[in-house]
């Protein structure tokens, strides 16, 4: 092989699109040819829970089948990622491996690690800014520390060009010769959603044209309404662009400069509306902020004092819950939707997460772990913080004493209960099929009895508000 037939590696990994890829731009501008890659590593195996799994699984067919209408190759290979991409190396004679970076503990003790041998064995390796706008070290305050609080975060940002994404390149430069693949079907990820994969595939927009056309759906319909509409769950007034970012079928910086070109030529609510989108992705930027600066968010209280708060470990309640059985209709609505759609809405999410970790007093970890096992848009950063913002543990969080009554909530934000008919079926005469799914898509072990009555609350608002305000009156002793 010449020195210019030797390729460049470009490791895919929450980045699985072609258009405004900076690191597909990268590797291509190597001059190289290019072998696209994507490891099932040990931080996957790790960290990522049953519906990631799958969804992750559904995107990586999607862009096996985008590379190769252009003439490239995914090449799938399972195994920790040093001695993967070493071992790729040595095959394909490659000389530099380009990805974008990752901002989690465990992925950048990989990604160093990775770096090392690379260059230990004077392999290129380039590491770009794939994911977000505006990278962890890149915002400080006044004093060079980082942001707590998501209000000065967002003003730190908001005049910031974050830079104009990127075409999808049309040469891919395959190499001459392909390096084996593993088969996706073979790494099984899809095997654990069991029977709720079809009824959960029903829901999800999976892979890159689909989240563009999403995105363009979005802007032109609900965008100048978002900023109204984004708190209820009963319509459609989101964008559902999450499970898209979280496996990098688009780009954020994608949606927010199409959004912000819309913006400005929109005036009064409309105008109003698109800069709450706008706010709402560079949440997700802070997140993200917050876990690179603190990656203790993912497994402990963000702050330590709540470590000794009396929180429960795992337990029968927080079993009703998980089953969307505690008797509150707005709080099962929110979690069957979770199981039959792999996606629940954030009002919805902040209310049922209130109800583990408050009148539950359930540590916030098992609620996260759950949704880690059935979101399919679950983000490490958005998941981790959404959890420790809800039980009060986290920065910017809602106070604890502040806690959400499910009845009023649902008197609020589902006033003709058409979000509560969609996903319960108890006491309806002709249930939505949304409702029956949940029957379909639930483990049998459960043992659900489509005809048993609604359950009663598992415990009363008055006093578990109570229960849990006295805990935390005696926390602060
Ligand atoms: P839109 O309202 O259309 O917002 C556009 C985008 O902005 C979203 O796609 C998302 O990327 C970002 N965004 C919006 N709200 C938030 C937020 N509160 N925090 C961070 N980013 C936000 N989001 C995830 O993507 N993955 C998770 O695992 C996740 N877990 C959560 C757990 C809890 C307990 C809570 C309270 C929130 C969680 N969120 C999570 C945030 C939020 O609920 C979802 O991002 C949102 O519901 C996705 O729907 P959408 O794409 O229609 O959002």
């Amino acid at each position: 092989m010449t020195d210019r037939q030797a390729p460049t590696l470009l490791w895919l990994r929450r980045d699985l699109r072609l258009g405004d890829n900076p690191a597909l731009h990268a590797a291509l501008a190597t001059g190289r040819p290019l072998v696209p890659v994507f490891v099932l590593d040990e931080v996957i195996e790790d960290l990522w829970g049953i519906a990631p799994k799958w969804r992750l699984s559904k995107s990586l067919a999607d862009l096996s089948r985008r590379l190769a209408a252009q003439g490239s190759r995914l090449i799938l290979r399972r195994g920790t990622a040093v001695e993967t991409l070493l071992a790729l190396v040595e095959e394909t004679g490659a000389k530099g491996v380009v990805w974008g970076r990752q901002y989690d503990a465990r992925a950048i003790e990989r990604d160093s690690a990775v770096k090392a041998a690379l260059k230990d064995r004077g392999i290129e390796a380039q590491s770009v800014n794939a994911s977000l706008m505006f990278e962890p070290w890149t915002v400080e305050t006044g004093s060079g520390a980082f942001y707590k609080v998501y209000t000065p975060f967002w003003k730190a940002v908001r005049g910031r060009d974050p830079g104009t994404p990127l075409d999808a390149p049309t040469d891919l430069s395959p190499p001459e010769h392909w390096p084996a693949s593993e088969d996706l079907v073979d790494w099984g990820l899809e095997r654990a959603m069991d029977r709720g994969g079809a009824i959960v595939e029903a829901h999800a927009n999976i892979g890159e044209e689909a989240a563009l056309a999403r995105l363009d759906t979005f802007l032109d319909d609900r965008l100048a309404t978002y900023g109204g509409e984004r708190d209820r769950p009963d319509i459609a007034g989101t964008s559902n662009l999450s499970e898209n970012f979280a496996t990098g079928e688009v780009s954020p910086r994608l949606a927010y400069w199409r959004a912000l070109n819309r913006f400005e030529g929109l005036s009064g609510k409309a105008a109003d509306s698109a800069q709450v989108f706008l706010q709402e992705i560079v949440w997700r930027e802070f997140s993200y902020h917050l876990l690179y600066h603190t990656p203790h968010i993912v497994e402990r209280s963000w702050r330590e004092e709540w470590d000794s708060f009396p929180w429960r470990d795992d337990n029968e309640d927080a079993e009703a819950w998980r089953r969307g059985m505690t008797g509150y209709e707005m709080v099962d609505a929110g979690m069957r939707e979770l199981y039959v759609t792999g996606r629940m809405h954030n009002r919805m999410r902040m209310l049922t997460a209130s109800l583990l970790t408050k009148h539950l007093m359930t540590h916030w970890r098992i609620g996260e772990a759950w949704f880690r096992d059935c979101l399919i848009d679950w983000d490490i950063a958005s998941n981790s913080m959404g959890w420790q913002w809800a039980a009060g543990s986290g920065p910017d969080a809602t106070p604890y004493f502040r806690v959400f009554n499910p009845l009023t909530q649902a008197d609020k934000f589902d006033k003709n209960a058409n979000y509560r008919n969609r996903f319960l079926a108890e006491g309806r005469t002709t249930p939505h099929q949304d409702a029956l799914a949940f029957y379909e898509a639930a483990p049998r072990s459960w043992r659900l009895d489509r005809a048993a009555p609604y359950p009663q609350p598992i415990i009363g608002h008055k006093e578990g508000r109570e229960r849990a305000l006295a805990a935390y009156q005696n926390r602060r002793g």
